[in-house]
């Protein structure tokens, strides 16, 4: 359930909550795919619930697919956090960075949740960690973005945040910077 797509037509990238209504994506969008695996997809509107994209059949692989609700709306939380901090920024600096959600690193083979992008490169991953994970799957991401000179956010929630993470976190701070997002 991702909030990003591609429009097939022009190759453009949509973002579903930079729509107001199903009704104006579908307007200007009328073939959807996914950005990951090339299949069909189309927008979902739901009372409660902002506007995402799902695959027309069941994905046989794809990483977007098994994307829990609360995770999805912990990527906004984030990325409405982070387009507020940079409106702060002045101008000039704001030139240069841009907010991405659902940001693909092919030489990783990874999607960042929300990146901080300078000229057009992440240097930035925010990544929202609702379910369970262990120290050594943190430290493979971390190194992977740090390879990059991508410096890591973790959000972690109720789930994911147990003793042994709260540790990994008091170790490595300062390094890695940490919030409780759920
Ligand atoms: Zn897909």
């Amino acid at each position: 359930m991702p909030f990003k797509a591609l429009d097939a037509a022009t190759k453009q990238k949509i973002i579903s909550f930079n729509y107001s209504s199903k009704l104006e994506l579908i307007a200007k969008h009328q073939n959807i795919v996914c950005i990951y695996c090339g299949a069909a997809m189309h927008c979902r509107e739901r009372v409660g619930y902002l506007l995402h994209f799902v695959h027309n059949a069941p994905p046989q692989k794809c990483p977007s697919a098994g994307e829990s609700w609360v995770h999805l709306e912990c990527k906004k939380i984030i990325y409405d956090l982070l387009t507020k901090r940079l409106s702060e920024l002045s101008k000039e600096l704001r030139n240069n960075y841009r907010v991405d959600i659902e940001c693909p690193v092919k030489a990783i083979g990874r999607i960042i949740d929300v990146a901080l992008l300078y000229r057009d490169v992440p240097v930035e991953a925010h990544e929202a960690q609702i379910s369970p994970i262990t120290v050594k799957e943190l430290e493979s991401r971390n190194q992977d973005y740090q390879s990059l000179g991508i410096a890591p956010y973790w959000y972690f929630g109720r789930k994911s945040l147990n003793p042994e993470i709260k540790k990994w976190c008091e170790r490595t701070a300062g390094e890695v910077r940490f919030f409780e997002i759920e």
